[in-house]
């Protein structure tokens, strides 16, 4: 085993799109585990928008990261010791461990991991927190009923993705809006998506939606938020329901604007919106991902993955996910998978 291992820690707390500054490698001593304590190999790490929002020094749902420490993120490996009698030494598992080539856990959140059910990569992306959004965001919130139209923004997405083809499960009618062309033939031809607008080459994208969603749209699935939003809000049914999921037009914006039009459309259409974040839903993510996995092993479930090698091209995937150029949940690869 490595005797150092390397780690990307918050160096400078960026403002708008983050920079090589923003984080910074270290390379320290490997650490025995204690009574208690495992260590564990990062293989498959997790870069998600939300890790946006941790990198401001301000109150939120969670709490942000502080300078000079291991970045968030969620990540899925092999324990390779362990003095924690629940963690054998070679099991696989998933846990928030960071973005690092080892970690060292007491084991408190961290889900093991059956390889022979999915690929352990799947514990970041479909079996994991992107399917949970996913689920709860458009049945919880959304309450698809068959024969309504469900529009999702970021529909080539980790979350996006799943949320079109779980509409179609639901009997709907499902409208992806994504940018690019390869993007929205993705979706309809491989995900079964009904419909699909690429807002990057609309140049009006509220008739487009008008075109895709000839009933009105009764469920909209929002990943995005700013214009691509405002168009899809104006074609709202009434008792529509909006699943406000992200917002990922303004993580880069320091002071993002209240749209004043929003709620007389609320107001007229008698719409409801509603925002949540996955972790609301914690007590319940065993019946998500066990409803997810079947629907996976059936093939009523696809999902594809964007992966790169090596922690130290994480910045540039996270930014990738700010600007649209992952294709897919993005992972970055930190070792292989052991034989
Ligand atoms: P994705 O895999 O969908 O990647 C993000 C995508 O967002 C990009 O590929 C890009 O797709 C799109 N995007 C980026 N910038 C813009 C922009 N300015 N305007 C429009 N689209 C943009 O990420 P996830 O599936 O992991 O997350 C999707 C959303 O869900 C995010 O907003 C995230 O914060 C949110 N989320 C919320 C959770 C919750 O608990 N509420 C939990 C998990 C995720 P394109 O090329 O199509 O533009």
């Amino acid at each position: 085993m490595a005797q150092t291992y390397r780690r990307l820690v918050l160096a400078h707390r960026p403002e708008g799109m983050p920079d090589d500054s923003t984080f910074r490698m270290e390379e320290v001593p490997l650490p025995e585990p204690k009574d208690g304590e495992m260590l564990v190999k990062a293989i498959y790490l997790s870069i998600d928008p939300y890790m946006r929002g941790r990198l401001r020094d301000v109150a939120s749902y969670a709490a942000p990261v502080q300078l000079n420490e291991v970045m968030v993120g969620g990540v899925a490996g092999q324990v390779v010791a362990s003095k924690n009698p629940r963690f054998s030494k070679g099991i696989f598992v998933n846990g928030m461990f960071g973005w690092q080539e080892y970690a060292l856990s007491d084991g408190k959140g961290v889900r093991t991991l059956d390889p022979q059910v999915a690929p352990i990569s799947t514990s970041v992306g479909i079996l994991g927190m992107p399917g949970a959004t996913a689920y709860f965001g458009l049945q919880d919130i959304g309450k698809p009923k068959a024969g309504e139209t469900v529009v999702v923004s970021a529909a080539a997405g980790a979350v996006g993705g799943l949320v079109g083809q779980l509409a179609k499960i639901h009997g709907c009618r499902a409208v992806g809006i994504a940018g690019g062309q390869a993007k929205c033939d993705y979706v309809v031809k491989e995900l079964g998506f009904d419909a699909a607008i690429d807002y990057k080459a609309e140049r009006d994208l509220r008739a487009a939606v008008q075109r895709a969603c000839p009933n009105g749209v009764d469920v909209y699935f929002d990943n995005v938020g700013g214009p691509v939003s405002d168009a899809v809000i104006v074609s709202l049914n009434t008792f529509a329901r909006v699943s406000i999921c992200g917002q990922i037009s303004q993580y880069n914006n320091e002071s993002p604007e209240l749209a004043p039009r929003l709620y007389w459309v609320l107001l007229t259409k008698r719409a409801r919106m509603e925002g949540f974040i996955v972790s609301d839903f914690g007590a319940r993510w065993g019946e998500a991902l066990g409803k997810m996995a079947d629907w996976l092993r059936s093939g009523k479930l696809k999902y594809k993955e964007d992966v790169v090698r090596g922690l130290e091209n994480a910045p540039t995937a996270l930014r990738g996910v700010l600007q649209g150029k992952n294709f897919g949940k993005q992972i970055v690869q930190l070792a292989d998978m052991p034989h």
